[in-house]
């Protein structure tokens, strides 16, 4: 199958006769099927675009949901990856910002419409054009059947991510990746860095700022060891006794959700928590440990949530807020952070035939804490 002949108006960019460039991925084609080997092929490189080779490709937890259809908006067939690092192996004409050989990562936008305020003001993951960003798979974020006018900026309503061997990107939407940060530790950065990161800078976490974060998976360590180097007193909030001894290990300070001592302990002591939890959840117990004015923003949970006790906020100007992903500006400065400060995801490599495993153990909570898919081995 062609990503192509998926699209319902093509822009036309490339001529007819342009040779294809085919590819192998793992896609799953319904809510309730595995992932699969899956041939197809992506439109070759266009005059600002690159064509890269993937080496390594983070599992977010994010892929799960989007495979299994959880926030409705799936389009098959689903091959997930947004945590993409590549080698360059041909540019488009007018490429100039990067050349065959480069290692560039790809986050979790491959586009945006550049002309609405906030890509305007380098807000490309709020993007107010008529379908949104084009997400690195699943396509544009509001697709055509529900956009102004049913308009298809992008001309296409699939796009095929980073679980397969190549990857075509307009060369405005790469990363780089800091030499001293090795590739398949660079990868869980463009996402799972990015999109914590990038609160943690909007709410001015600093030197001596007491953040809490909930949820230790993916997320919720890179969050940790982000807050911690730049300068947080950092808590981590889980529900799992064993990784009290992992943040012990990372230098984090652990309370387990339901030590109610603990918890009464730290009442209104924060300025900042951070929710990875990954899916509808209480939030009333964790407001209560924010300090007057101080914020909790929630990221894992993309889904209406359990009721707040607007009590809780009003009385001490506490508030309530959700951010997604990162910009790419962030996620240039997340990755050059992590080369600064000598930090990274602690990763297990893994084959892509193990990764319906793996989502099984991400959805168990047995990853420690973030299963990275070596591409070679698709073969
Ligand atoms: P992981 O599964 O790796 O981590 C989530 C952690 O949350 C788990 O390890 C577990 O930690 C905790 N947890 C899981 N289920 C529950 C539950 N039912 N109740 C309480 N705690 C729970 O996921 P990721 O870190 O990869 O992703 C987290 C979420 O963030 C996902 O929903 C993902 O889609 C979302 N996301 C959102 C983005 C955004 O832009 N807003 C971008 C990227 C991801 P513990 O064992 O410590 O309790």
């Amino acid at each position: 199958m062609s990503e192509q002949a998926l699209n319902s108006s093509p822009t036309g960019d490339y001529a007819d006769d342009a040779v294809m460039l085919k590819a192998v991925g793992y896609a799953a084609k319904h809510s309730f099927s595995k992932l699969k080997r899956f041939e197809f092929e992506r439109a070759p490189a266009q005059a600002d675009e690159v064509e890269l080779q993937v080496l390594y490709c983070g599992v977010c937890h994010s892929d799960i949901h989007q495979v299994k259809n959880e926030w409705s908006n799936t389009v098959y067939p689903c091959v997930p990856g947004h945590e993409i690092v590549g080698r360059i192996t041909r540019t488009g004409a007018a490429v100039s910002k990067h050349r065959v050989g480069d290692l560039v990562g790809v986050g979790c936008m491959i586009d945006s419409c550049g002309e609405c305020t906030p890509c305007r003001s380098g807000d490309q993951n709020y993007c107010e054009g008529p379908n949104s960003w084009l997400a690195t798979y699943n396509g544009p974020m509001i697709p055509a059947q529900k956009a102004p006018g049913k308009v298809n900026r992008y001309g296409r309503d699939n796009t095929f991510g980073g679980y397969s061997n190549n990857l075509v990107v307009r060369q405005d939407f790469l990363l780089r990746i800091p030499s001293s940060l090795p590739p398949q530790v660079a990868a869980p950065i463009l996402c799972a860095g990015a999109t914590t990161y990038s609160p943690l800078k909007h709410w001015g976490v600093t030197q001596g700022s007491r953040v809490g974060i909930v949820g230790f998976g993916g997320l919720g360590h890179l969050a940790c060891k982000l807050a911690k180097a730049m300068g947080a007193q950092v808590t981590v909030f889980t529900r799992t006794k064993d990784k009290v001894d992992d943040a012990g290990r990372l230098g984090i300070a652990a309370v387990l959700e339901n030590d109610k001592d603990a918890m009464e302990a730290l009442k209104a002591s924060f300025d900042f928590i951070l929710s990875t939890i990954p899916e509808k959840h209480d939030i009333n117990g964790f407001i209560e440990l924010l300090q007057r004015d101080a914020t909790i923003c929630i990221v894992g949970a993309l889904e209406p949530m359990e009721p707040v006790n607007n009590m809780q906020l009003a009385f001490h100007r506490k508030q309530v807020a959700g951010s997604l992903i990162g910009n790419l500006a962030d996620t240039q400065e997340v990755l050059d952070f992590c080369a600064r400060h000598g930090i990274g995801p602690d990763i297990e490599v893994i084959r892509i035939e193990d990764v319906n495993d793996a989502y099984e153990k991400v959805e168990k909570g047995e990853v420690r804490f973030r299963y990275v898919i070596d591409m070679a081995s698709i073969g």
